[in-house]
């Protein structure tokens, strides 16, 4: 299969769609992006790689490290994992904090906010530096240097009032066990780090493989974990979207507030596409036009 031509001729169609998204501007550093950015990447289980525009270029790869945090946690704590957090869709804004209340203090599923927080808490109460951990943990996956961006992490803790507020409830419903600011800090670190398109897509190729890092052969997760991940981005990785993305795109995935999208097909491949304009819904709105032209045209998702 041509993908260099696939890429290029989708990119060209979609360029010619008028981009009403907008660059995330509720975390100060994020607003400074280029909106004109656009880079995708594809790697396949069997080697090949493909990569077209700004695809080895840096950006904030925001919650698509829920996954990361996720699969983490979830190799340490098992099934124990679900007693503090859900795994339905909340068709409700990843920040919410109405249904928090509704439902005490445990948060729908890992990738909205509240859940990510709950789960970076037990990071928190689990390794002796979860920081260094945590990059050690992805520089493994993706076998290169990747880093948090110091300032991206800071000016989000500058602004952080509803993650704040998502996380002062949660500890009134006794679901977080740390020191709020301990959490909050290993939290705007993790949605830190920088990764290009490529390295993005080398790191979720586990999720493609059953759980094991192709490179190293290492299993990151067991083969039943990996397949309860990819259901979890399936219903709940792209915020209050998710049924649309599924009915558009067809593949399990996760989204950040960086532009970026990683979704993967089991067995075959993980690809990412980065453009930083969002729709209203905080998904982005180029990424996920390219992807669902890009299932459509090579019958690639896994309906
Ligand atoms: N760090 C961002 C926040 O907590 C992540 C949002 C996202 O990418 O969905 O708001």
């Amino acid at each position: 299969m041509d993908f260099n031509k696939i890429f290029s001729d989708i990119y060209n169609t979609i360029k010619k769609v008028e981009n009403t998204g907008k660059v995330a501007q509720y975390i100060p550093e994020l607003a400074l992006v280029d909106p004109e950015k656009f880079g995708v990447c594809l790697v396949r289980l069997d080697a090949g790689k493909f990569h077209f525009g700004n695809a080895n270029e840096k950006f904030s790869i925001q919650s698509i490290a829920k996954v990361l945090s996720l699969t983490m946690a979830y190799e340490i704590k098992g099934e124990k994992l679900w007693e503090r957090v859900g795994v339905e869709p909340s068709g409700t804004a990843f920040n919410s904090l109405v249904q928090l209340e509704y439902e005490k203090g445990i948060p729908r599923n890992p990738f909205i906010n509240a859940g990510a927080l709950v789960i970076a808490d037990i990071l928190v109460s689990e390794l002796e530096n979860p920081k260094k951990e945590f990059l050690a943990f992805v520089n493994q996956l993706c076998h290169t240097k990747v880093n948090y961006s110091l300032q991206v992490a800071e000016s989000e803790k500058s602004c952080a009032y509803t993650n704040k507020a998502l996380i002062n409830l949660m500890k009134s419903f006794g679901n977080i066990k740390n020191d709020i600011n301990e959490v909050m800090d290993f939290y705007f670190h993790l949605c830190a780090i920088e990764m290009t398109c490529e390295e993005l897509s080398q790191t979720f190729l586990y999720l493609a493989n059953d759980g094991v890092c192709p490179l190293s052969q290492k299993v990151i997760i067991d083969q039943s974990k990996s397949k309860r991940i990819n259901s979890i981005m399936q219903l709940c990785g792209f915020y209050d979207e998710a049924g649309e993305f599924s009915f558009k795109v067809g593949l399990p995935g996760k989204s950040g507030v960086g532009g970026g999208i990683v979704v993967v097909r089991p067995h075959k491949f993980s690809m990412v596409v980065w453009s930083p304009r969002l729709n209203a819904k905080g998904n982005s709105f180029l990424g996920t036009k390219f992807l669902e032209l890009f299932t459509t045209k090579i019958d690639y998702s896994i309906f």
